[in-house]
């Protein structure tokens, strides 16, 4: 209800007008372009935000700079305890954090939810982390020399971030940068403005009760244009950039540039290969979920399904049956399956691929359409779809970000699967379904799937925070979250130092004076 937003945005912070920049403990009062936030739920204003400026941009820059110089001086452990009470606050205020994600963005409160609860978990993880900033020890070629490697803070890490995750993909970077030593810029998608302030004031309550500067977390609403004034500025050492793979080979030269380093998160075509040995118990849940999970609008969405022929009319019945029982409608009410796109340009790119997808000798095997009536006004809901498609299609290559899914057939050995699956530009996230060890092993081998994830018996989306996320080709090579991936955060340095009282030099080299 109309008054249950209200008390959810009252929990959060979130005025009818709100500044679009903020150094965590300042907020500007920004004159930039004010940037309604629309709910695709009900096609509702939820509220405003008047965009930062260059001018904000600048002071934030030297706030953060400011920040660093200190920041970088805590013990991590001690940084690590500042970001276990972050998790201590969002535990605290889950349930009005994930209903405005569910109420911006449109997914699912479950969804919502699980999206909070994941920013928790990879708090959880950096705390851990802070004590376990390691490096290596190598022995010396010299006599009398010590050798070893440690890990230093970079300095800014600017973070821009796509609307489909409004704040894991902030969280993912930021719990891991603060640990680290390093300070935080971040430009949220101007589709989600609201979730990112309330994830700022989150952070000021605690960042302020610990004596955290002004300047380690900052917050800068804004379009492309900040994005870019970001990825251009060579005192960022670092953009962590999660959108699309036109956004990220903009931004992957402008930092290439200036030799700066980037950590990329862009658009995938996951795929699910169906093998002849397959359980249909797990592979109809598994495709269904991962197809239309999030409306279609997650990187790891499932776009293609490649099934054995032998089994192909059985999987695709079982699929398009399934389909058929889906329910589209609010996503906070816990009965409906599928919620809105994100806006009426998402809900244009869908239409334009079913008629693409037919314009190239496609089959529809469940049709598309924009739901319209009560329940319905926003204008931004969508019935998934199915099509029986080629992977040459051009529209089969690219990401549409919706629910549409492409049914493929293959014949022979495992192996012609995985060139299907392998044979787009993306390669994010893929998966298997099959009971055959040896078709398993192939697909998770060298010569297997080529993606940054590769998962067997279970579907492409949902990826846990302990393992790195990210993926290979255009999804632009970036490994962020869990395992080793906070070293892209630091700088590593070797260091040689010899106890002797002589100098010998390293391959055995002389040089007599
Ligand atoms: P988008 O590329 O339109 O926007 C993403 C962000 O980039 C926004 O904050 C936007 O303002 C900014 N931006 C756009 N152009 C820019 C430029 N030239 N310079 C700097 N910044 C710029 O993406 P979107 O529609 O918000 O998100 C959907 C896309 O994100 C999909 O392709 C999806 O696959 C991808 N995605 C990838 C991951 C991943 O981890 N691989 C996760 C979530 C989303």
């Amino acid at each position: 209800t109309d008054l249950g937003i209200q008390e959810t945005l009252k929990t959060l912070g979130i005025e009818a007008v709100n500044r679009g920049a903020s150094t965590g403990g300042y907020w500007f009062n920004t004159r930039g372009a004010q940037i309604d936030s629309v709910s695709p739920v009900d096609g509702k204003i939820i509220a405003s935000v008047s965009s930062a400026t260059e001018t904000e941009y600048e002071a934030i820059v030297l706030k953060a700079q400011e920040a660093y110089h200190y920041w970088r001086m805590v013990p991590a452990p001690k940084r690590g305890e500042v970001v276990r009470q972050l998790a201590e606050k969002i535990r605290e205020k889950k349930q009005a954090l994930g209903e405005l994600v569910s109420y911006e963005m449109g997914k699912s409160l479950q969804e919502g939810l699980g999206e909070v609860q994941e920013m928790i978990d990879i708090c959880d993880f950096a705390v851990g982390l802070s004590r376990q900033l390691y490096g290596l020890t190598m022995h010396s070629e010299r006599a009398g020399h010590r050798m070893y490697e440690q890990y230093h803070p970079l300095g800014i890490v600017g973070i821009i971030s796509a609307f489909n995750f409004p704040v894991a993909v902030w969280n993912w970077n930021t719990a891991l940068a603060w640990v680290c030593g390093d300070v935080c810029i971040w430009k949220p998608s101007e589709k989600t403005p609201l979730t990112a302030i309330a994830c700022q004031k989150l952070t000021q309550e605690v960042f302020e009760a610990n004596g955290v500067p002004e300047g380690v977390s900052c917050l800068l609403i804004g379009d492309a244009e900040i994005g870019k004034l970001m990825s251009n500025d060579t005192r960022i050492p670092l953009i962590s950039a999660t959108g699309s793979t036109r956004m990220g080979k903009l931004v992957g030269e402008a930092v290439g540039k200036r030799l700066g380093r980037h950590l990329l998160e862009l658009g995938g075509n996951n795929a699910v290969i169906i093998t002849e040995s397959a359980d249909l118990k797990i592979v109809v849940p598994g495709a269904v979920f991962g197809a239309v999970g999030t409306a279609g609008q997650r990187c790891t969405s499932t776009r293609r399904l490649i099934i054995h022929e032998s089994v192909y009319d059985k999987v695709r019945d079982a699929v398009v049956n399934a389909y058929g029982q889906l329910k589209i409608g609010n996503p906070l009410d816990q009965n409906n399956h599928v919620g809105p796109l994100i806006d009426k340009d998402a809900v244009k790119a869908y239409q334009n691929a079913l008629i693409q997808v037919v314009e190239e000798g496609g089959k529809i095997l469940v049709e598309g359409g924009v739901l319209s009536g009560e329940g319905y006004e926003s204008g931004c809901y969508v019935k998934p779809a199915i099509a029986e498609a080629q992977n040459t299609f051009k529209i089969v290559q690219h990401e549409t970000f919706a629910p549409v899914l492409y049914l493929m057939k293959y014949s022979g050995g495992v192996e012609n699967a995985i060139a299907v699956q392998n044979g787009v530009p993306q390669g994010l996230s893929s998966a298997i379904m099959t009971n055959n060890l040896r078709e398993a092993e192939a697909f998770l081998s060298q010569a297997g799937s080529d993606c940054g994830i590769a998962n067997v018996n279970i579907g492409t989306s949902g990826a846990e925070i302990g393992g790195a996320f990210g993926g290979e080709k255009e999804t632009g090579g970036g490994r962020e979250s869990g395992s080793d991936a906070w070293k892209v955060y630091m700088r590593r340095q070797t260091n040689t130092i010899n106890y002797t009282d002589s100098l010998p030099l390293a391959q055995g080299i002389k040089f007599d004076l």
